[in-house]
């Protein structure tokens, strides 16, 4: 291959929309409202009316919004919240910053997301949260999970930083977006993300009007009135010149879902019948937009298998290699090697594709004939 293969190719999605996205970006510089400017309300209206919801709240990255959420909910210090032990850190970081409790729970081998059968047996009379993270691009059983969360009287919220864009599917066949089916979503803006701005920037969303009012209060110093503070609150905002990135992009969010449902599809149906790797599950209860695209490489050969791609210029990512109760960091909640054994065996098993909008098919026939030559070939 000439081109050097990525796992992500952002140039490329710039500039097929550089127009665009040029234009808005030069208004919002010459306007010069950078701090809640205009092009902000605008994305917050479209961001409403893309994901049906009636309240989004802006904010400065998909980790804030975790923890504005779980302070807008009013989680007190030795509260416990129930978070899966295989996801990205941000969820489980902004629990311990607040001085909550992580409660651990294993996770699905098929789908990845919480498993919401052990649900149950995680409640106390100290838990006041659930957190269900759609990882990858896939809701998790949110009707499972809401269930249990009204039974309790706890809330659910959707970490849905992978998976802007995707939707729940009821079991009567109706769907919501990812994110707008719990208590209250949140999302990311990182550049990666399916919904990806030109740095950081994050959001919430709810149809709950009074949580609603007290997360956009939080998010902003705690104050309603400028310099009257009636809650404690944080600073963090989506940047004016971000919110322009976002208006134009958000246009194309549709169909960036489309472009890495077709990759997603096209590794499918090459790979599904080889031996020794297994291809995403999809869950019936959701659509699944690809923010990755995660095998499970049987034998414990996941390692050589990286290594071997890596050799052939096919970039690869494990997402993630050390569950977050064996993070040193989180040791002081006391769990061990074999506390949740789905988790630790994902973490030695799993192994990501390069899936993105801009994938060149000739670029993925490659990438597929590297993946075929490793288990047909003898290593
Ligand atoms: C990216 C991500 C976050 C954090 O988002 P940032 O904008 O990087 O703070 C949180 N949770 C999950 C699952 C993520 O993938």
């Amino acid at each position: 291959m000439n081109e050097k293969i990525q796992m992500v190719d952002l140039k490329n999605q710039y500039l097929r929309i550089k127009e665009e996205i040029d234009q808005s970006l030069l208004s919002a510089v010459a306007e010069t409202a950078y701090i809640n400017g205009p092009q902000v309300k605008a994305f917050i209206e479209s961001l409403k009316s893309f994901n049906q919801v009636q309240h989004a709240v802006t904010c400065g990255n998909g980790t804030d919004a975790l923890q504005i959420a779980m302070m807008g909910l009013g989680f007190k210090p030795g509260d416990e919240v129930i978070v899966p032990a295989f996801t990205y850190i941000a969820t489980v970081e902004v629990i311990a910053l607040l001085g909550l409790i992580p409660k651990f729970i294993d996770v699905r081998p098929d789908t990845f997301e919480l498993d919401y059968e052990q649900l149950e047996s995680k409640i106390t009379d100290k838990t006041v949260g659930i957190v269900p993270v759609h990882l990858f691009g896939q809701c998790s059983n949110m009707e499972a999970i809401n269930a249990i969360a009204a039974k309790y009287g706890i809330s659910v919220i959707e970490d849905t930083a992978q998976a802007m864009g995707a939707e729940y599917i009821y079991t009567d066949g109706h769907k919501q977006f990812a994110g707008t089916v719990g208590t209250i979503g949140t999302t990311s803006f990182f550049p990666s993300k399916n919904l990806g701005c030109f740095g950081d920037g994050g959001a919430l969303l709810t149809n709950d009007e009074t949580l609603a009012q007290r997360v956009h209060i939080i998010a902003n110093h705690g104050q309603r009135q400028k310099y009257h503070h009636e809650s404690i609150g944080v600073n963090s905002r989506l940047d004016t010149v971000q919110a322009a990135i976002l208006n134009v992009k958000i246009n194309h969010l549709h169909e960036y879902a489309r472009a890495r449902q077709a990759v997603a599809a096209k590794y499918d149906s090459s790979l599904g019948d080889i031996e020794g790797i297994s291809i995403p599950v999809r869950a019936n209860y959701s659509t699944h937009v690809f923010n990755q695209y995660t095998c499970k490489i049987a034998n414990n050969r996941r390692d050589a298998f990286k290594a071997f791609l890596q050799e052939r210029g096919v970039p690869s990512m494990v997402y993630y290699p050390i569950p977050v109760h064996l993070q040193q960091a989180y040791g002081q909640y006391g769990y061990n090697e074999g506390d949740f054994p789905v988790s630790e065996q994902l973490c030695r098993d799993v192994i990501s594709l390069p899936i993105h909008t801009e994938m060149k098919e000739e670029i993925q026939d490659y990438i597929i004939e590297q993946v075929k030559a490793f288990f047909t070939d003898e290593h």
